[in-house]
C-alpha cells in the first residue's frame, strides 16, 4: 500500500524506513512550496491556521501526483489541530479528488498509533505495530541528533557547505535504514564523517533558543530555514522542540530521558497553569530554561492564527521578561 504523509520537518523519512516492514510505502509529496502553500491557502478557511494551510497544498500536490491515500494524525483539542484532518479530507472531495484518508485520533495515545497501524497495514500482531513505532521513534531521535549536531557544528567552520551536504547524505542513509542494525551502521559512519569537519573549538558563539508551534520550529519552510540561516550567521541555535522528544515525552521509549514536556509543564506553572493546546506551556518553560542557562536570545515562531502561541506571546512579552535574568 502506497501513502502519503504529510512533510513536518524529516517526519516523512522517520516513518519511511519503518513502516516499509509491514508493507507501506511511504510517499513524500513534493516540499512545501510558494506555489503549493498558495494553492493550499486558496482552498483554506481564511482564519485556518498555516501549518493547515501548508499541509493542504501537500495533500493536493500529492494526489495530483496520483496519491491516493493520505496518513495524518487528528485528535480533541484544545486547539483546532483535531479537526484539521477532517476538513482537509472533506475540502478535498469537495474539490473532486477521490482518495481514502488513514487518520490516527489519538496520536498521544501508543495504542492508538499501533491500532492504526494494524488496520493500515493489515498485520495481525499488536507486538509487531509497537515495534514499528517505537522503531519510527528511534529513526526520528537520530534524525533530531543529526540536527542537533550540525546546530553545533554549523557556527563554529568554514565549511559550511560540506556540512550541508554531509546531512543531506545522512538523511539519505537514515532513509534507506530498515534495521536497528542497519541504523546503528548508518550513525557510525554519519558521526564519523561529521568529526571529519574542522572546526574552531575555541570559538563562543552567540546561542540562540528557538520555541513556538512544533511544525513551525521544526519544518524549515514555514520557518524559512531559520536555524541553518542563523548558524550560518554564527549562532548556535538549539530547539525547545524535538519531535522524537515529543514522542518519548508520550510513549516512554527511553524512561530514562527526562520528561520535557513535564518539566517544562513546572517551570511555566508560575505564568501559565493550564496547557492552553500546541507547545504554549512549552514555550514559557523552555523559554525560561534558555534564560537560566545564560542564551543571548530566544526566538518564538507562531503561525498566523495559533491560539495557544498567542497565549504564549502575550505572557513573554509582558510578565516573564520583567522576571528574566539578564
Ligand atoms: S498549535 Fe496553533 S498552529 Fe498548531 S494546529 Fe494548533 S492552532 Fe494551529
Amino acid at each position: 500500500m502506497k501513502v502519503v504523509i504529510p512533510h513536518m520537518g524529516h517526519l516523512d523519512i522517520a516513518c519511511r524506513g519503518a513502516l516499509r516492514n509491514v508493507g507501506i510505502d511511504v510517499v513524500s509529496p513534493p516540499r512545501a512550496s510558494n506555489v503549493s502553500l498558495k494553492l493550499g491557502a486558496k482552498y483554506s478557511p481564511e482564519l485556518a491556521c498555516l501549518p493547515f494551510k501548508i499541509n493542504l497544498g501537500n495533500f493536493i500536490d500529492a494526489i495530483n501526483g496520483g496519491a491516493k491515500t493520505i496518513m495524518t494524525a487528528g485528535g480533541c483539542g484544545p486547539c483546532r489541530f483535531g479537526y484539521y484532518s477532517i476538513l482537509q479530507e472533506r475540502i478535498l472531495q469537495d474539490m473532486g479528488y477521490s482518495f481514502e484518508m488513514i487518520r490516527a485520533d489519538e496520536p498521544d495515545k501508543l495504542a492508538n498509533l499501533a491500532k492504526t497501524l494494524k488496520e493500515a497495514s493489515g498485520i495481525n500482531s499488536k507486538f509487531a505495530a509497537y515495534k514499528t513505532v517505537y522503531f519510527i521513534w528511534r529513526r526520528a531521535h537520530f534524525l533530531d541528533k543529526i540536527i542537533k549536531w550540525s546546530d553545533f557544528i554549523r557556527p563554529r567552520t568554514t565549511e559550511k557547505g560540506r556540512l550541508t551536504r554531509l546531512c543531506d547524505e545522512a538523511f539519505k542513509m537514515v532513509d534507506a535504514a530498515s534495521s536497528l542494525k542497519e541504523l546503528r551502521a548508518a550513525a557510525k559512519k554519519i558521526k564519523k564523517s561529521l568529526k571529519d569537519i574542522r572546526i574552531d573549538k575555541n570559538k563562543k558563539p552567540i546561542r540562540i533558543g528557538i520555541v513556538g508551534e512544533m511544525f513551525m520550529v521544526i519544518e524549515p519552510f514555514a520557518n524559512m530555514g531559520i536555524e541553518r540561516k542563523l548558524g550560518d550567521l554564527g549562532a548556535e541555535v538549539e530547539r525547545g522542540v524535538w519531535l522524537s522528544r515529543w514522542m518519548n515525552d508520550r510513549f516512554h521509549f527511553n524512561p530514562f530521558q527526562r520528561n520535557h514536556m513535564k518539566v517544562a509543564k513546572r517551570i511555566a506553572r508560575p505564568y501559565l497553569k493550564y496547557h492552553a493546546g500546541g507547545e504554549s506551556i512549552v514555550t514559557i518553560g523552555k523559554t525560561i530554561k534558555f534564560a537560566k542557562r545564560g542564551f543571548d536570545g530566544v526566538v518564538h515562531i507562531k503561525p498566523f492564527s495559533c491560539m495557544p502561541e498567542l497565549v504564549a506571546q502575550m505572557i513573554l512579552t509582558k510578565p516573564l521578561m520583567s522576571t528574566l535574568p539578564r
